[in-house]
């Protein structure tokens, strides 16, 4: 979906820093080509200022500039507003791969490069963006679980029981709120940690009971169910809505 051309031309504004003229002007060329907006700074200091004031959707960053480095510049762009970052590295060193994501760069290229690749780790990189700012949408939209005596509001990460508000940690919440997307549904420790504390570590499992012990105290402890030897399952309070169709489809 997300291939289509008439995606790819969307208007982008891409910050392109480089010291060399020939090379910066090559690169202009080729992103004004493919239906994108090219802006060239020639310093590390000048990119900053100019990705203060474009706002640019992507930075092309040399890393040997004058003035300030691509390294440094890359740092103090990504601390005033998150940004994609493709990194030039000029010669074949991995410290300057090594310090250029640690700078906070999301891909790098080794000069010379072909322009056609170039413009593929672009578009590879504002499709991730993209990626990312969709899923963020659609936990914006997400829709209030009502289960009639118990409602969660995703949105607002707002519980209420009874029709009080019930004051949840954030990953008490987040934890109540992936096990009642699926009612009745036996959810695994290591898929919980996995999914709320994004902690594929099995280890860590006893994380998850003190937290499932603390929204018991707080919502009563019918609420969750246990599976013993497995895991727990979010158990709807009596109500007639049509929750339950749903948590017959495991
Ligand atoms: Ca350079």
């Amino acid at each position: 979906m997300l291939n289509t051309s008439s995606h790819q031309n969307t208007a982008r504004t891409i910050l392109v820093v480089e010291d060399e003229p020939d090379l910066a002007t090559a690169i202009a060329q080729r992103i004004t080509a493919n239906g994108w907006t090219a802006r060239v700074a020639s310093d590390g200091a000048s990119a900053v200022r100019a990705a203060k004031q474009l706002k640019p959707d992507l930075v092309i960053m040399d890393v040997m500039l004058p003035v300030m480095d691509g390294i440094e510049a890359t740092k103090r762009i990504i601390a005033e507003r998150p940004v994609p970052v493709l990194m030039l590295t000029a010669r074949d060193a991995e410290s300057d791969k090594v310090m250029g994501l640690g700078a906070g760069a999301d891909d790098y290229m080794t000069k010379p490069f072909s322009p056609r690749e170039l413009i593929a780790r672009c578009e590879a990189l504002l499709r991730r963006v993209e990626r990312a700012t969709i899923i963020a949408k659609n936990m914006e939209n997400e829709k209030v679980l009502d289960f009639g005596s118990l409602v969660i509001d995703p949105r607002q990460r707002i519980v209420t029981l009874n029709g009080e508000q019930v004051h949840l940690t954030p990953t008490e919440f987040d934890l109540l709120a992936t096990l009642a997307r699926k009612p009745k549904t036996v959810f695994k420790r290591e898929k919980l940690l996995e999914e709320v504390w994004d902690w594929p570590d099995a280890s860590g499992t006893r994380t998850v009971d003190s937290h499932v012990k603390a929204l018991r105290h707080k919502l009563g402890s019918q609420m969750i169910r246990t599976a013993h030897g497995v895991g727990y399952a979010f158990e709807p309070p009596e109500s007639d809505d049509d929750t339950a169709t749903e948590s017959e489809m495991r």
